[in-house]
């Protein structure tokens, strides 16, 4: 039979999967001697089960029953016993972090006569009927399905904290009026229906957000630990606090975290009161202080990175509460990984697999210019780096109706609570009033890279009056644009000034005097000697390629030629089209051609040394022509003023009528141009051709490149190819300088990809165009599905990502490592690359590099990030 149930001290580590990331982490610390309250973890494959039939898989509750027994042997008390009550917590952890966003039930077990038994085992009354208290307040919400406000009301109407009894009474009666049930005394019937909430909290609006938005799969369903309660909030002898072994926004080695004294853990994170920095506990307890940073090094040592932990002082007892390897800012993850490999701790591999691509793209963006700050608003603790601009707002519904009208919008509250996360997702930064390094805001924001201020003390917040107010009495109304910079912890009025990122200055200029310069270097040379793949640039001009080049692309991968029919030349192209006759068409195409090659010549000149892969004319001819309604508009003005219309537009209009297509996006475009527009091939052939002879002649070595855009069939590659042939031969002997340059297709049809074989006996190169091939494997045009069906989709879950932002390996992927099989299997050497979007998509690289693709190709800016995530996808082979 299953088993559904694990001892603390029978999990461990790597167990994450079946005990969550929670559960894992409380077993490995029980195994490592720390002092963990004694429980157990219910798995994750009990919450699948549950979650697929709506109860509870058979067994379970014995099971449960069965370890409640062992733990209240254990501990020499039983769960809810009126003289000294055991009493449990009931939380939920999934496999991966999903901080506030399932429910947590403490203190089970208490009922009208175990609080009495309480009271009396700790000497406070008011602790235990508060304890109490919160039990049927958060069972009431999260089990019973009560609305919270209610309780908050009753709460309001007994300010008199010797009334608690009477705030209990009053509870039970909202719970008995919202509900019709009265909140259960029985114990175990407590915690059953506890771990029936926790589970179904798995899909709770919230969760399911969230998930989407970490890309965390749907399915994977959460685990619940029943763990013995120990107390923070039993007076000044006793406190909860969260502690990072490392600064977990830069990386510095130390003490960091909060403490508050006589509190439970739950009102650290929650922001609720301010927290003492942790340092002030070596005071207040030395000897729990002591133990605490015995056990922080203990932990980093274990897990080899940095740690974030939570624990609770019970009356000077020390208590570690939870552990896991700490969510962390991009900036901390390079700079940790270094001081990691520094000190021996890892190897350099193991270091490299620490940092991602995400996290380098982060850094890459710029920051608020120093210089040009000036006075701060305000100042708060520094949670989450980054820039962010926009209008504050003070509730998490304008800040989602500003993002969806396409405003930006600064999300300010006095504390977040999991309530206000879509407007955190929509918001460009987050600022607070109350809370913490590790209050809700903080590390949710940290989690999704948002920026985030948080502790901004010297603001009242009104979101009632939808405003805040300064120190000095200035208020600041709903609307007003704000600059938050998560990096300074400083807010300012206004829109501030950019400066470049230090990263980005390493890049740009190989500068790397700051530590995380220097991590950042470290890391992508340990990338570049490790990987498979070369990285190309999609680049069309010369002042690109430079910028690639300087990024570390190894040449070009897909040059488009479009953008030079537009701007001043764009009549040439009208000229071209409207040609009536060979002569006019020759002209037209004539007058390109030292245009053409003047921009080859540039672009080669940057990549002198490195191939660069210009592809042939690819979109529809309308797209250089002028839009259809204007022109007719304009004729029909000039004839209703009794004008003659220009016969020039008339042409025009003319033209655009016959070029019209109901989907230009299958229709007369990509190789099919080269093959009915006369001349065109030859002309762009020709002054790659004449570009590729001036640079040799000037003594550079040009690595052009030819690339057939949108083949479907081998024979339209076959009659390009001898097209492109001839007019190299020619411009070979007209100049007498030896022009070699390979031919080769994209791939972005799935015939191409399904005839492969056939194609690439006439093609030196594949170059996969991923974007098409998305476009045309799917049978919807990105432009026109995007905006309206994707977010359904991705809710819906049709698409965990997007797939023209992240391969969609079981489709488009599939058609890919066909082609690559059968390609090279035809012709043994063929290169092969890809040049749609998903060449810098870190996910999709590392299909790439499994399916044997020898480059990929992206914009210059995610070149850096696709050299380090190619080299991160072969750490996999070492
Ligand atoms: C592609 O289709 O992936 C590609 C690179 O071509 P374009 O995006 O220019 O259509
Ligand atoms: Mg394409």
């Amino acid at each position: 039979m299953a088993r559904y149930v694990y001892e603390f001290a029978d999990g461990g580590r790597e167990m994450a999967g079946l005990l969550g990331g929670k559960g894992a982490n409380l077993a490995e610390m029980t195994r490592l001697g720390l002092p963990v309250p004694p429980g157990f973890t219910v798995t994750t494959e009990a919450c699948r089960a549950y979650l697929a039939s709506g109860t509870v898989p058979d067994g379970l509750d014995d099971e449960v029953a069965e370890h409640l027994r062992a733990l209240e042997e254990r501990m020499g008390r039983r769960l809810g016993r009126p003289e000294d009550p055991l009493l449990v917590s009931v939380r939920s952890g999934g496999r991966f972090s999903m901080p506030g966003m399932m429910e947590t039930v403490l203190d089970i077990g208490l009922n009208d006569a175990s609080v009495l038994g309480l009271a009396r085992m700790s000497g406070r009354e008011h602790f235990a009927w508060d304890s109490y208290r919160r039990l049927i307040q958060m069972f009431g919400t999260t089990v019973m399905g009560v609305d919270g406000d209610l309780f908050g009301k009753a709460l309001a109407h007994h300010p008199d904290p010797g009334e608690l009894p009477l705030v209990v009474a009053e509870f039970k009666a909202v719970v008995r009026e919202a509900t019709g049930e009265d909140f259960p005394q029985d114990p175990a019937d407590q915690l059953r229906r506890a771990i029936r909430a926790v589970f179904a909290s798995w899909n709770g609006e919230r969760a399911r957000l969230y998930r989407r938005r970490e890309h965390i799969p749907d399915d994977l369903g959460t685990a619940v630990t029943v763990q013995a309660m120990v107390y923070g909030n039993l007076g000044r002898d006793s406190g909860s606090g969260v502690a990072f072994t490392r600064d977990p926004a830069t990386g510095r080695p130390g003490v960091y975290g909060d403490y508050l004294p006589d509190a439970q853990g739950e009102d650290v994170v929650a922001g609720v009161r301010n927290a003492l920095p942790l340092q002030d506990l070596e005071w207040l307890d030395p000897t729990a202080y002591m133990e605490l940073r015995d056990y922080m090094r203990i932990l980093e040592e274990h897990y080899r990175d940095l740690c974030d932990i939570e624990f609770t002082i019970e009356r000077r007892k020390l208590w570690m509460l939870q552990t896991r390897v700490g969510k962390r800012t991009a900036e901390a993850a390079f700079r940790v990984a270094a001081q990691l490999a520094d000190d021996g701790t890892l190897t350099e591999n193991e270091a490299l697999g620490r940092v991602d691509g995400r996290q380098l793209a982060q850094l890459m963006f710029p920051r608020f210019d120093d210089t040009a700050a000036g006075p701060s608003l305000a100042r708060g603790i520094p949670a989450s780096p980054g820039a962010a601009v926009g209008a504050v707002v003070f509730d998490s519904a304008e800040a989602v109706r500003r993002a969806a009208a396409g405003e930006k919008a600064v999300l300010v509250r006095r504390e977040t609570t999991p309530d206000d996360l879509p407007g955190m997702v929509a918001a460009q930064a987050v600022l607070t009033s109350r809370g913490g390094k590790t209050s809700h805001a903080a590390v949710v924001a940290r989690g999704m890279g948002k920026t985030c201020v948080c502790g901004a003390e010297a603001i009242t917040v009104d979101p009632r009056a939808r405003h805040f107010t300064l120190a000095d009495g200035t208020v600041v109304e709903e609307g007003t644009v704000v600059s938050v910079d998560g990096t300074a912890g400083t807010v300012h009025l206004g829109e501030l000034p950019l400066a470049p990122s230090t990263v980005m200055r390493y890049f740009e200029t190989g500068e790397c005097r700051s530590e995380l310069s220097r991590a950042v270097d470290r890391f992508m040379r340990r990338a570049d000697a490790l990987r498979r793949m070369e990285v190309r640039a999609n680049a069309d001009t010369p002042e690109d390629a430079e910028r690639a080049r300087r990024f570390g692309a190894r040449g070009i991968g897909l040059c488009r030629t479009e953008h030079m029919f537009l701007g001043e030349r764009r009549p040439l192209v009208e000229a071209m089209i409207l040609a009536e006759n060979d002569a006019e068409r020759e002209r037209a195409l004539a007058a390109l051609l030292p245009r053409q090659r003047s921009d080859f010549t540039g672009i080669l000149a940057a990549m002198d040394g490195l191939p660069v892969t210009i592809r042939l004319l690819d979109p529809p001819l309308h797209e250089f022509l002028p839009d259809r309604t204007e022109l007719a508009v304009r004729i029909a003005t000039a004839r209703a003023l009794g004008q003659h219309p220009d016969p020039h537009d008339v042409r025009l209009l003319a033209a655009v009528e016959r070029t019209h297509e109901q989907n230009p996006m299958l229709g007369l475009r990509g190789v099919r141009l080269g093959l009915t527009v006369p001349g065109l091939t030859a002309m762009q052939v020709r002054a790659i051709g004449e570009a590729v002879a001036e640079r040799k002649r000037a003594g550079g070595d040009p690595r052009a490149e030819i690339m057939v855009p949108l083949t479907a069939a081998v024979r339209e590659l076959r009659i390009v190819r001898a097209e492109v042939e001839q007019v190299l031969a020619d411009v070979s002997s007209e100049t007498g300088v030896d022009i070699n340059c390979p031919i080769g297709t994209m791939i972005e049809l799935p015939r191409a990809a399904l005839t492969a074989g056939a194609i690439a006996g006439t093609a030196d190169f594949f170059s996969f165009g991923t974007n098409d091939l998305t476009q045309t494997t799917w049978g919807f045009s990105r432009d026109d599905v995007e905006a309206a069906f994707f977010t359904t989709y991705l809710d819906r879950r049709i698409f965990a990502a997007s797939p023209f932002e992240s391969l969609d390996e079981d489709g488009v992927g599939r058609l890919l490592r066909l082609a690559v099989t059968e390609g090279r299997a035809a012709h043994p050497g063929l290169t092969t690359g890809v040049c749609g979007e998903h060449g810098g998509d870190p996910d999709s690289l590392h299909f790439f590099h499994r399916a044997g693709i020898d480059y990929v190709s992206c914009s210059p800016f995610r070149v850096p990030v696709a050299r380090l995530e190619a080299g991160r996808a072969a750490l996999a082979d070492e």
